[in-house]
């Protein structure tokens, strides 16, 4: 089966994996189509399992997924990230994956959200700065756990 997702859970990316255990699997996005520069930190995260949907995924598919998207957007955000977007988006690939994508500082207003990847000025780089922003995100998840159990990091609810 040719599966862009499922090459990538099997090695063939620019870098080694972000995270990989039996469910789940994370790694920097490719170049896109014609492209040999990639919008440097963008992630991608999937199932191992070849799963076209969201409403495909097993229970347990689905907290190991959003615990990955938490810990990525967190290493992301220890990385210099002022916001990250996770977007699923299109339909070419039917393997469902999550683009854990982090704003760099300085984008312009105009290109917050789903443009995010298209402003100009983004770092962008090749293989050498992926790997090299791939080992910043490794040791980002091991540096940022999460807040406690029970903490609420949301506004006071007096
Ligand atoms: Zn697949």
């Amino acid at each position: 089966m040719d599966c862009l997702i499922c090459r990538m859970e099997q090695g063939e990316a620019l870098d080694r994996p972000l995270h990989e255990d039996p469910l789940v699997w994370a790694g920097h996005a490719p170049p896109e189509e014609g492209e040999s520069d990639v919008y440097l930190g963008r992630c991608l995260m999937a199932p191992r399992r070849h799963a076209a949907g969201v409403a495909d995924l097993s229970d347990a598919e689905a907290q190991a997924v959003g615990l990955w998207i938490a810990r990525l957007g967190r290493a992301l955000r220890a990385s210099g990230a002022e916001h990250v977007y996770v977007f699923v988006l299109g339909h070419k690939v039917p393997h469902v994956h999550f683009h854990v994508i982090p704003r760099h500082p300085g984008t312009p207003r105009e290109y917050w959200g789903v443009r995010v990847l298209e402003w100009p000025a983004a770092p962008r780089g090749g293989g050498e700065e992926v790997r090299e922003v791939g080992a910043r995100i490794r040791a980002a998840i091991d540096l940022a756990p999460g807040p406690a159990p029970g903490s609420n990091t949301g506004p006071p609810s007096s």
